[in-house]
């Protein structure tokens, strides 16, 4: 089936469904946020339906300047028991990555998948994966199929989402149709200078202390190629850091000009490891997936179901060979 065709099959799943819930993965960032924000405002907006939207883990605060983000609902509060007509995941790699928003998902009449991870099996009953394209386009592709009215509201959900998974329009994903579309956001009433403020340079203080903190102990290894730092519960708690603190660490470490892969390590609640992985042009996915993670080409992630220090060590080992570096 051609793209559009899917579009369409969304339409008329979203004309029939009398209940709606949309997913975004765990530990939210801007382009799951504000791809979940602008598609709940179009299905209430055109085609006056109520959806939840839901959330993992802890929703960053720094996203609250969006329109119904106070909307936002911890699956926990959702009703187990709750079958939904229609269960829509936005820039969920894997199943998994819906943690214990899983259950409802899985429960739904219906269930769809709007991604864009090269590495996603496509778990739905209506799979809409693009690998190229910013979660961002692929759903103003969407609305423009529906003839949808993008106001400034729905304009500046689609902004974020696509200024934060292009890296502020500066990776892969950068594509002519990803400046097109901005080009007719700000058309809409965006303002680029404004999304760019309330994004990107509204930190807590103690957040740039514990990241400059997090950035000076990088350790690098062979000739520079790689960095590698990590992130225990001492740090966290020395800084009073929430989980999103570590949210763009990795990029600053790949900004080095030998570094071909930058690794974050951060130990997770449970005792296990959160991997990040960043490389400017190594294809990581197959050391990803060897632990169990996904991702995309250049920027991927995976959770190690061991210590930081033994993570840290296989990881590094499998980098390593991955680059045909010696193993030090
Ligand atoms: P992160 O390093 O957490 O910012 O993630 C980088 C990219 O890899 C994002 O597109 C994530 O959705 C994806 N990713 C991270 N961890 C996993 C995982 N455990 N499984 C699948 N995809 C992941
Ligand atoms: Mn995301
Ligand atoms: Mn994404």
């Amino acid at each position: 089936m051609n793209q559009e065709n899917l579009y369409l099959q969304l339409k008329s799943e979203i004309e029939k469904a009398q209940s709606i819930i949309i997913f975004s993965h765990v530990n939210p960032d801007g382009d799951t946020i504000g791809s979940n924000l602008a598609l709940k405002l179009i299905i209430e907006r055109q085609f006056g339906k109520k959806a939840d939207s839901v959330f993992i883990g802890k929703l960053p605060g720094v996203y609250s300047y969006l329109p119904a983000f106070e909307q936002f609902i911890d699956a926990k509060n959702i009703n187990p028991e709750k079958v939904y007509d229609l269960a829509i995941s936005v820039d969920v790699a894997a199943q998994d990555r819906m943690v214990y928003g899983c259950p409802i998902y899985d429960k739904a009449k219906f269930k769809v998948n709007i991604d864009h991870h090269q590495t996603n099996i496509g778990y739905g009953d209506l799979n809409i994966i693009e690998p190229t394209a910013c979660v961002g386009v692929i759903l103003h592709k969407i609305f423009k199929e529906w003839n949808c009215n993008i106001d400034i509201e729905v304009a500046r959900c689609i902004y974020t989402s696509l200024l934060t998974d292009t890296g502020g329009f500066r990776y892969e994903n950068t594509t002519p149709e990803a400046f097109m579309i901005a080009s007719e956001l700000v058309e809409a009433g965006v303002s680029p200078s404004h999304e760019f403020r309330v994004c990107y340079e509204t930190k807590p203080q103690n957040m740039v202390q514990f990241q400059a903190y997090i950035v000076f102990n990088t350790i690098f290894y062979n000739n520079g190629k790689i960095a590698v730092t990590k992130i225990t519960r001492s740090d966290m708690s020395r800084f009073n850091a929430t989980e999103d603190f570590s949210e763009g660490i990795v990029e600053v470490l790949r900004t080095c000009k030998n570094v071909e892969i930058a690794v974050i390590l951060k130990e997770t609640l449970e005792g296990y490891t959160k991997v990040s992985l960043r490389s400017k042009t190594v294809d990581i996915i197959p050391i990803v997936l060897e632990f169990g993670g996904g991702g995309h080409k250049f920027a991927a992630g995976c959770t190690i179901k061991k210590p930081l220090a033994i993570a840290y060590e296989k990881l590094l080992q499998r980098i390593q060979s991955e680059l045909k570096c010696e193993i030090i």
